[in-house]
This record gives structure tokens, sequence and C-alpha cells, in this order.
């Protein structure tokens, strides 16, 4: 990843963007896809950058640029802020934070407070922290005070922006997912040097968070019929997690894209990814994924009457915290991954699974022979 890649990755990064408050992040993405034939927002908020569009087959590369949040939802008299979740927390880690809250006028700074250990009873200590018990001071004197700088339903991030962690990985909250936003971008990027056949649409999606929302607005819109899906996925090389590996299998950091196998996955799509790996020396790892996907491409699968999805996942160590690491060279190798595995579609590459070459009814047909 060159200096510049690194650059655009940490604003990107640097920006605030739970789920339906996207457009900071909306914002630095589409300047960065400049270099495409053409860019858009749609009326959910979805951002899309396009390379050859008259091309076939039409292939959709999504990442939710969205990041699981907090939202303003009361003031006391006193001028403290009651704040509702937006996605899934660990409430546990919210204690003791710095936070912004965005707000119409710009950040305003806050800590998240709890009683002092002294004051807690024996129970308390034992006891795990529900978010509603928690509250954010941003230092007002009053009510009025507070809602003077802020307002209900204004969104709340922790106040944590990206740093270098060793020498290959990255530390930074909501890497969930704008690093799958990230790797669909530098895929089309790479993309534009190979040529493809295919129309190609990187889509930094939203609200993946509140329950798989962009993906479908902006699937439906594309109508694309080959999808690739780009989320962060669960690893299980740090302690404690040796359990897990009967479910996750054997995850590690910097071993290299995670590629899904089952039925959210297209089987063509993903041996097409497994050949691409293989002949480009690209590494890669493999994850059992027997229903549906809780990602992008769960909605990108259902679209219209289908779409050939894959879903390629960053290992992530610390989802959902204010630190959440991967490693730099997973993204980089992601982006090559994809891109190369685009190069190879046109207008003439059969999804339909099962016999190559072969339409459904024509393959029933000589089932019953
Ligand atoms: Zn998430």
């Amino acid at each position: 990843m060159d200096k510049a890649q690194r650059a655009f990755l940490e604003r990107f990064l640097g920006t605030i963007s739970p789920s339906g408050f996207e457009t900071e992040a909306a914002a630095v993405w589409l300047e960065e896809a400049r270099f495409a034939d053409r860019t858009w927002v749609d009326l959910h908020g979805n951002a899309f950058a396009a390379l050859n569009e008259r091309g076939s087959p039409r292939v959709m590369l999504a990442g939710h640029m969205d990041e699981i949040g907090l939202m303003v939802s009361h003031v006391t008299d006193g001028g403290y802020l009651h704040v509702r979740p937006i996605g899934g927390w660990d409430a546990q880690v919210l204690p003791g934070q710095r936070v912004w809250v965005r707000t119409k006028k710009g950040r305003v700074l806050g800590v998240v407070g709890r009683k002092p250990v002294h004051l807690l009873d024996d129970e308390a200590k034992r006891t795990v922290v529900k978010i509603e018990d928690l509250w954010i001071d941003i230092g007002a004197g009053s009510k009025a005070d507070a809602l003077r700088q802020v307002e209900i339903g204004d969104p709340v991030v922790l106040a944590q922006g990206p740093e270098r962690l060793g020498d290959d990985l990255l530390l930074a909250r909501g890497v969930d997912d704008r690093i799958g936003a990230f790797v669909a971008l530098e895929a089309l990027r790479l993309l534009k040097k190979l040529k493809p056949k295919a129309a190609v649409f990187a889509v930094a999606t939203v609200q993946e968070e509140i329950g798989i929302r962009g993906a479908r607005t902006s699937a439906y819109g594309l109508d694309p019929t080959v999808g690739i899906a780009i989320d962060v996925c669960h690893t299980t090389d740090t302690p404690g997690t040796e359990g897990e590996k009967k479910k996750l299998g054997e995850i590690s950091l910097g071993k290299g894209p995670v590629l899904a196998r089952g039925p959210n996955i297209n089987p063509k799509l993903f041996d097409l990814l497994v050949d691409t790996a293989k002949k480009g020396k690209i590494p890669y790892q493999i994850e059992a994924a027997p229903g549906a996907t809780g990602t992008d491409a769960n909605a990108m699968q259902l679209n219209r009457a289908g779409m050939a999805t894959a879903l390629v996942s960053i290992p992530n160590r610390y989802m959902h915290s204010p630190c959440e690491v991967v490693s730099l060279r997973d993204v980089a190798n992601a982006a090559k991954l994809i891109a190369q595995a685009v190069a190879r579609l046109d207008g003439t590459t059969d999804l339909v699974p099962g016999e190559r070459g072969m339409a459904p009814r024509k393959a029933a047909r000589r089932a019953k022979t």
C-alpha cells in the first residue's frame, strides 16, 4: 500500500459515520473515487463509483461505510446526555472513553461517565454495565447549556483516530467496515488498469450495522448479476479463542483475505476467487458459512431475481470495540484478488450453479433422460 492510499484510508477512518450519518465518510470516499468514469449518491445515501458502465456482466463490489455509534436520546436537568446504541455494542468498552458528538455545528467532545470504582457496591462491580446506566458529560452546566451545543438525535462515536500497530497492523474504530468500502474502491482502481470487460460498480453502502439496509437499495438500483461483498470477520488467533475454532476455523491476521463458502456464496464465483488466488500467488483463508451471512452479501444475493455473490472478509481482531485491528497486507491482498478475479469475467461467463454452460431448464431435461 503506497503513501497516498494509506493517507486516504486514514482520512476515511477518521470520519464520523454511524449508520444513518454516513455523509462525512461518503464525501471522503467520493473525492478519492474521482478516477472512476462516474460517481453518484442515491437517495438512501449509498455512494457509487462506476467503471466501463456499458460492459457485461454488471458487477457490484460493496463494503459498508457505516460504523456502530450512539445517539443522544435525552438531556438531564444537570446537562448530562443519555444515549441509545446505533448497532451492536459491548457496553463494557464504553465507560471512561472520550467521545465526539457530531452536531450540525461540528464535533463536541465528551466523556462516558460512570460511578468511580470506590463508590460501586460489590453487586455493581460484578454486574455487566448497561448503556442506559451510562451518561455523557460534555462539560455543560445545565440542560439549556447542553442543548445550546447538542440536539436530540445527534450521533456519537468514540473519539479514536487510526494508528499503526507494529509493522503491518492498523488500529482504529469503525474498521468494520470502512475497510470494506476502502477495498471496494481500491479494487476498482486496480481494475481501471486491467481494462475489464465487465461493468464494475464500487459501492460504499449505508446502514449495514442496523440490519443490512443500504446493500438492498443499492443492489436494486444497480441490478447487477455478480456481486462481491467485502466485510470483516473474526480471527481465532487471540487468547481465549481456542474454542471458537470449532465454529470459525483457523483465521489469523496477515494470512490473507478470507473467502466464505456456503449457501450465501455462488459456488462458481467462489471457485473463480480461489483459482485467481492460486494463479496470482495471493494468500487466502476459507471460512465455512452454512447459512445466510450477516453481511451485505445476504441482501445482494436476494436482490431481484438473484445475484451470484461472494464474500471476501478482512480478518479483524476486537470487532465492535474502539480498537479494531487489521493487517494492511490482508487489505491490499483483498483488493488485488477481487480485481484480478473480476477482470476474468466477461459476457459469456456462466455462473449458474451446476453443469457448465447449461441453462437450468436444459440441465433438468437432460437429467431426466
Ligand atoms: Zn459490524
